[in-house]
């Protein structure tokens, strides 16, 4: 069981009907109290995961259109606006708010062990010139069994950055839009004096870049990538097995500058099936037979993934009995050949009886010997041993 999520107006300690203002004045005031850097080692995880929480609950009350889907709905009404269902600091974007408070914006992310996360406009600690690799993508398939034996391909649709067309992932609405950047005049670098000492930080302007967009570009608001579907096919080879996790080389997001792309995982899941019942590359299944069937042994046809296939029951065969069906379970996903189907016989009792078959049965209990039924007669065996003294 997930543990229930905190109110965001909790989390952030004021009223429902609080102003955007005081909800970002909120907001600074508990980033400041929580901030890693300014809490001892040992407390530092705690610093950073109510860090994390204030955030997520910044994330959603400073933007109206998501305040309105929680305040309606609650935490399942904002789950959509984030990229995995869940926040993490990709969908973070408001780290501009806090650069004042803790001496740039790339120290706020490298106090986090953010820094180079963010491929997009210019949030990267890359270099000038250096873009970003794409991010890697997560995505989930469910296959049948059937699809198990065989392989299988499974169209799948998601979403993902590619480099922005209107602007060739330069964020600018100009390609030659360009200016040095007239806080550091294209250092990178700031100098700030505080008490005795005098030191070089990352231009917050730049963020360290040197230079900055004079007007960003309007398709992808100066971030370099947009969001768009992809839709690719994926081969899924057989005998895999849930949790395995089939990597897309490439099918990740964007890089920019020429950057590498991310890879796509797509992490399988085997629908159970009301038949077969897998344990490793061997399948199990029940099979009814009748009384009659297992004391007189039969000949009768037997459910396997390829189809039915003809199995002797041996005369006398037991309750519970397993009998193996070599080469009918499913491939190894490393190759070599096929695991087994093992059949478990369950044996029935007629639920009812004509007279006839009634006293034929009485008839069969009359010319009975006990050695005809030796699990019966060994446990009396066992019981008088025991209540003799
Ligand atoms: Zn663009
Ligand atoms: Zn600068």
């Amino acid at each position: 069981m997930p543990v229930a999520k905190k109110d965001y107006y909790e989390v952030l300690g004021v009223g429902r009907q609080a102003s955007a203002d005081e909800v970002k004045q909120a907001f600074r005031r508990l980033a400041m109290k929580h901030h890693p850097d300014r809490h001892a080692t040992t407390n530092k995880k705690e610093a950073e995961e109510k860090f994390k929480e204030i955030s997520e609950a910044y994330e959603v009350l400073s933007d109206a259109q998501k305040r309105s889907a929680y305040d309606q709905y609650g935490h399942s009404g904002v789950e959509g606006a984030f990229r995995h269902g869940n926040f993490s600091w990709e969908d973070f974007t408001h780290f501009e708010d806090l650069s004042d408070l803790f001496g740039g914006l790339d120290d706020v992310l490298s106090s986090f062990g953010l820094g180079g996360m963010f491929g997009a406009g210019g949030r990267s600690r890359s270099r000038p010139g250096q873009g970003a690799a794409g991010e890697d993508l997560g995505a989930a398939l469910e296959v049948d069994l059937p699809q198990v034996l065989t392989g299988t391909e499974i169209p799948l649709a998601y979403k993902r950055r590619e480099v922005c067309a209107a602007c060739s992932g330069t964020g600018s609405r100009d390609p030659k839009g360009r200016v040095t950047c007239p806080e550091c005049q294209g250092h990178g670098q700031v100098r700030m004096s505080s008490g005795f000492f005098t030191m070089a930080t990352t231009c917050r302007r730049c963020r360290g870049q040197g230079e900055i967009i004079k007007e960003a570009c309007p398709a992808c608001r100066g971030q370099g990538r947009t969001v768009e579907d992809r839709k690719l096919t994926v081969r899924v080879p057989a005998g895999v097995d849930s949790g395995v996790r089939l990597k897309l080389s490439g099918e990740g997001e964007a890089g920019l500058k020429g950057a590498p792309r991310g890879d796509l995982y797509v992490e399988i899941r085997v629908r159970p099936h009301p038949l077969f019942e897998r344990h490793g590359d061997d399948l199990y299944c029940e099979l009814p037979i009748s009384m009659v069937q297992a004391s007189l042994g039969c000949e009768l046809s037997a459910p396997t993934l390829d189809g039915t296939v003809t199995m002797k029951i041996p005369p006398g065969t037991q309750p519970g009995s397993l009998f193996r069906l070599r080469g009918k379970g499913l491939p190894s996903l490393r190759g070599g050949g096929r695991g087994d189907q093992m059949v478990r016989v369950e044996v029935e009792i007629p639920a009812r009886l004509t007279a006839q078959g009634k006293k034929l049965l009485e008839e069969f209990s009359r010319i009975s010997e006990d050695h005809l039924f030796p699990g019966i007669e060994k446990f009396w065996r066992q019981v008088k041993g025991w209540m003799k003294p």
